[in-house]
């Protein structure tokens, strides 16, 4: 697939500092950013409008962008994460130039602080998690100093040594930075540097038993790869005097860090922590569930990387949190299946319909057009015989107005076919239920137009009953019922706020023969039903299909403005 459905990009507030630096020479012309994520579950759609951000930017100006894992946090990192992380960055369009680990920078970020003891910029705490909350005070009120601020060098440096040494147990003691406890930024009162916790990580083993904390290991790394930009959202706003502090104390490269507003979409949630709670208590099937924002899901849905990249460049980046609605995303992906995806006729709901006055065990090949929005598709044949089936809501036997598909005595066109109308409705006569439909269809009208220049107003999908294959077609809705599901009451569970119907699974939906070459991954237009892609889960001879989007469905508008 090419990129030549992508749209330019506009000049952005983060690329309007970066030009300001390449004119005043800051970095000596030089841009090099990274996307840093914590390897503690599935990247989702949030990020990929950072390493859109980060790597177009690095593309943009001729720079390099790197990829690097946080990985500070070892009880909550995986190496399943950090794979499925380099996998969507590679499967969204885009390569990095280092790939590193935060983990990488344990033993200098440990020299680091040895060094920030020295000049009597940093000292062990011995205060509890809960003490170190109450003594930093509130946003209205300064915090206390700790009793421990004022030990020696020397016995800071001991205790420093004996905690890496894993004398301690987890918890017990901290390393923390002495700046000032009184500052209105509460980011600055003595942060945290390093805690204990005798774990495992997923690089480093059993060598490290204190951790640094994410403000002490994130700007120190970008320091050490040289990184130009350090581009991360809001909520860092406020850590970046700290950012600051740490490479001043340091004087070490100094990047510039820039903030700009995380992604919100209505309709689902995109934090992984609660991501990570519906994998976990399997109210979907694992990270890459089809109605999950993660890439991974998006992906296996049917989004292309064309679409998710159209869409982060749709939404631009600004200063100002925003909540992005979910049919943005949608229209993302139609858009770009619009151009490209092969148009097959499948019916979904399908009651028979049977051609009285055409010749039994008659077959005929009927040229369809693959794409009309493309005419280096080409063409296909479709086969066409005396019994076929149609999605049962394009027949009513009591028409309401407007309704221009099929009813008793009203004609409409078969997609690439002949015109038909309906002269006989037959029932189940224990139940009342419509069984067939019995039609005639004219032969002048093959191709779909009347010599006679006869019209009609509606066109049907369809298939032949003996040649359609069987599918299992699944019908994905948002994952959440309303559209902002955080927002619960106190005590409320948001996950109250799941959609129970965000997939209804139709088993046995009929689809034309051509698609029993189908392959996952293919994606194709349904007729007047919607984009559909080849799941994972599908075997040559049992198809699985996945909605990625439907089409908009103009009659059921008209019928619900009734
Ligand atoms: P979450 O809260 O979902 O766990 P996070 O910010 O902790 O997200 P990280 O793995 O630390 O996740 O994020 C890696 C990068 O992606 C960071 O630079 C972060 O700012 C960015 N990012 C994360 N979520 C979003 C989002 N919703 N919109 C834009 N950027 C995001
Ligand atoms: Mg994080």
């Amino acid at each position: 697939m090419t990129d030549s459905t992508e749209k330019p990009r506009g000049v952005d507030f983060v690329r309007e500092i970066v030009n300001e630096h390449n004119a005043s020479g800051r970095f000596g012309g030089k841009v090099l950013t990274r996307f840093p994520p914590e390897p503690n579950g599935y990247l989702h759609i949030g990020h990929a409008k950072s390493i859109c951000l980060n790597f177009g930017i690095a593309k943009d100006y001729g720079g390099k962008c790197n990829l690097r894992m946080d990985d500070t946090n070892p009880t909550k990192e995986e190496v399943e994460y950090v794979e499925s992380i380099k996998n969507d960055v590679r499967w969204l369009g885009f390569q990095w130039d280092g790939m590193y680990y935060a983990s990488d920078y344990f033993d200098q970020l440990y020299a680091w602080a040895l060094e920030l003891i020295k000049k009597g910029k940093a000292y062990v705490c011995d205060l509890t998690g809960d003490q170190i909350r109450e003594y930093r005070g509130t946003l209205t009120q300064p915090g206390k100093n700790s009793p421990y601020r004022d030990r020696s060098v020397e016995e800071n440096l001991a205790l420093i040594e004996r905690m890496r040494q894993g004398e301690f147990p987890d918890g017990s003691r901290t390393l923390r930075a002495k700046i000032d406890m009184a500052s209105p930024n509460v980011n600055l009162r003595d942060p945290v540097l390093y805690r204990i916790l005798h774990a495992e990580h997923h690089n480093t083993g059993n060598k490290w038993c204190i951790y640094a904390m994410y403000d002490w290991a994130h700007g120190q790394s970008d320091s050490i790869e040289r990184i130009t930009h350090s581009i991360c959202t809001l909520e860092f706003e406020n850590h970046r005097p700290l950012y600051e502090w740490f490479i001043d104390q340091l004087g070490i490269h100094k990047p510039q860090q820039i903030e700009f507003a995380r992604l919100n979409l209505t309709y689902t949630v995109m934090s992984k922590r609660k991501l990570l709670e519906l994998v976990r208590d399997k109210h979907v099937a694992g990270w890459d569930d089809p109605r999950m924002p993660t890439i991974a899901g998006l992906r296996r849905r049917g989004y292309t990387p064309e679409s998710i990249r159209n869409f982060c460049a749709e939404i631009g980046v600004s200063k100002t949190d925003s909540v992005i609605g979910m049919n943005v995303l949608e229209n993302a992906v139609r858009e770009d299946l619009n151009k490209r995806a092969p148009r097959v006729m499948a019916v979904l709901k399908p009651i028979k319909v049977v051609l009285t006055n055409y010749p039994a065990g008659q077959v005929e090949e009927l040229d369809a057009v693959n794409n009309p929005e493309d005419p280096s598709a080409g063409s296909r044949k479709v086969p066409f015989s005396r019994e076929l089936y149609i999605e049962q809501d394009d027949f009513r036997e009591v028409p309401p107005k407007k309704y221009y598909r099929l009813a008793p005595g009203q004609e409409v066109r078969l997609r690439w076919a002949f015109f038909i109308k309906c002269h006989e409705v037959i029932k189940d006569p224990a139940t009342g239920e419509i069984t067939e439909l019995h039609c005639t269809y004219d032969p002048e009208t093959r191709g779909g137009n009347a010599p006679d220049g006869r019209k009609v107003q509606g066109t049907i999908h369809w298939v032949s009953a003996a040649q359609a294959q069987r599918a299992e077609v699944r019908l994905y809705d948002h994952l959440c019922k309303v559209p902002d599901p955080d927002d619960v009451p106190q005590g409320v569970d948001w996950k109250t706020n799941l959609n129970p119907e965000s997939l209804v699974t139709v088993k046995d939906a009929l689809v034309e023969p051509s698609l029993t070459k189908a392959a996952t991954g293919d994606r194709f237009q349904f007729e007047r039903v919607g984009y559909f892609c080849v799941d994972t889960d599908s075997q040559p001879g049992a198809l699985v299909f996945n909605r990625i989007v439907s089409l908009k469905d103009t009659w059921a508008k008209i019928e619900k403005k009734a």
